[in-house]
């Protein structure tokens, strides 16, 4: 199927991610350039997911995508996809222009180039569309209406960006009881109990609310309420104090605020028997960059409360080596980024010495959320309790089912206590390779670098030439059979 002469009328404002890679599929395999593509994001289309120049027929007679373009998806990655919701209307210009430059242009390492304009604007505009999915999934508010069979819940809410799709999942976990419709100005969702639908957006004024949904707000508010975490700077910077009259919940905080300090207590105390992050895991089998995104909501422990951000595993999908550090550090907080700290920086030398791309590995910690305790500005590391390393499990379970490494690199004690439980002792196990009975990998105990950093100078040479030799060794490990 030859690909149509320039200028070439894509996609309508609609159209969706895999309409996109489908066409850049072909369009990739036919090299061609990005200043012959017209990318046609006109509210004044057509209406149909593509215009005249090139119909649905023409479509499926492309080649599908292949092992090629699937590794230039994969390159993309999650910020491709959420770019791919911006309401920029260049952003198709955008993803392509970098797919073609990864593919053709041999800039395999164009998206580590901060400074490169493309990158720096897909960084930018993947920020955009993180930010405003935050915002949804914090202030979306149904109401219960008065006149339907069921009962059944809408809610209205105005985000910057065409985000319906990529959020709705989000509300199916979270209210997979009810059903509800969810309105924005570009779509709706609708969730029947069973399965999601999309539709037309609707405007504000076409919804039926009603303010029995108070009740059901500050019911639920109250119950979700966590006064370790209060932030009354975040909070105004997040929401405007004017709007806070609007929310239902608003009515209720000071008395929460009053109750916050034995509310504390009593969550610490009920911390024992939690259930961890349980309760937060999104279904089986989703992809890891929606593992990723379900675990910024986790509060499965009382770490989460003091965290900045959740610091989830990062590397290719299909890595053959994991490293599992213990936890993050101040940084890695800050960042949202696993071993960007001085540890991070002596693992990636070590790496090197051991000649192994920190790009090609899977990097995660056993647990997700930084701890500390405050120090005047400072915030001093502490490291995660058996309970806690416990109630973090579950996601790094979730990361090992989906990566499946042929290896898996302990750093450190609290790695190893996450994989075999408290009893593990890494002076025990070091320099032995280990197998679980649920853990197709093999597993390579060795110490955290910061291990190396913590010890008197004179020792500093020898642990890290100790360090990198177990790198070594654990990536010449036979695969098991
Ligand atoms: S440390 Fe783990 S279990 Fe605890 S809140 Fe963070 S992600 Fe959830």
């Amino acid at each position: 199927m030859p690909v149509p002469a320039s200028p070439i009328h894509l996609l309508d404002p609609k159209a969706s991610y895999d309409a996109f890679l489908t066409l850049s599929a072909s369009l990739l395999l036919a090299r061609t350039p990005p200043d012959a593509i017209e990318w046609n994001d006109s509210e004044s289309g057509a209406g149909s997911l593509f215009d005249p120049t090139l119909t649905p027929d023409e479509l499926a007679s492309f080649p599908r995508i292949d092992e090629h373009t699937s590794r230039i998806t994969e390159r993309l990655g999650r910020r491709g996809k959420l770019v791919a919701h911006h309401a920029d209307p260049d952003r198709w210009d955008l993803l392509y222009r970098i797919a073609y430059r990864l593919s053709h242009g041999r800039e395999r390492d164009l998206l580590n180039d901060i400074l490169d304009p493309d990158t720096r604007k897909l960084e930018t505009l993947s920020h955009h569309v993180s930010r405003d999915m935050h915002k949804m999934k914090a202030f979306v508010r149904f109401q219960r209406v008065r006149d339907a069979e069921d009962e059944q819940y809408v809610a209205w809410h105005r985000p910057d960006h065409r985000i319906m799709r990529l959020i709705a999942p989000f509300f199916v976990g979270r209210f997979g009881a009810m059903r509800w419709t969810i309105f924005t100005p570009h779509e709706s969702a609708t969730w029947d109990g069973q399965s999601l639908t999309f539709a037309e957006g609707i405007p504000a004024d076409q919804v039926n609310e009603h303010d029995q949904v108070e009740e059901l707000w500050k019911t639920y508010y109250a119950n979700i309420f966590n006064p370790a975490r209060i932030k009354i700077n975040a909070m105004v910077k997040e929401m405007p104090k004017r709007y806070w009259a609007t929310l239902p919940e608003a009515q209720i905080i000071e008395d929460l605020l009053q109750d916050a300090p034995a509310r504390v207590r009593r969550m610490i105390e009920a911390q024992s028997t939690s259930a961890g992050a349980t309760p937060f895991l999104p279904p089986r089998d989703v992809p890891l960059t929606v593992l990723a995104e379900e675990a910024q909501a986790c509060a499965g422990c009382p770490i989460s409360e003091m965290a900045t951000n959740t610091v989830f595993g990062e590397g290719p999908p299909n890595a053959r080596i994991m490293l599992i550090g213990e936890q993050p550090g101040d940084e890695e907080d800050r960042a949202a980024r696993p071993f960007v700290g001085p540890a991070g920086q002596l693992l990636n030398h070590a790496l090197t010495a051991a000649n192994l791309s920190r790009e090609d590995l899977y990097i995660t910690n056993a647990v997700k959320h930084f701890k500390y305790i405050p120090k005047g500005s400072t915030r001093l590391h502490r490291r995660a309790n058996p309970s806690e390393i416990r109630a973090c499990k579950p996601w790094l379970d979730r990361e090992i089912e989906s990566i499946d490494p042929d290896t898996i690199i302990l750093l450190g004690a609290t790695a190893g206590q996450s994989i075999f439980g408290a009893g593990y002792r890494l002076h025990q196990s070091r320099g032995h390779r280990l197998t679980h009975p649920n853990i197709r990998a093999t597993i390579y105990p060795t110490i955290h670098p910061a291990k190396i950093l913590r010890a008197p100078k004179h020792e500093q040479p020898q642990m890290l030439e100790d360090f990198i030799q177990d790198l070594r060794t654990a990536t010449q490990s036979p695969s098991p059979s």
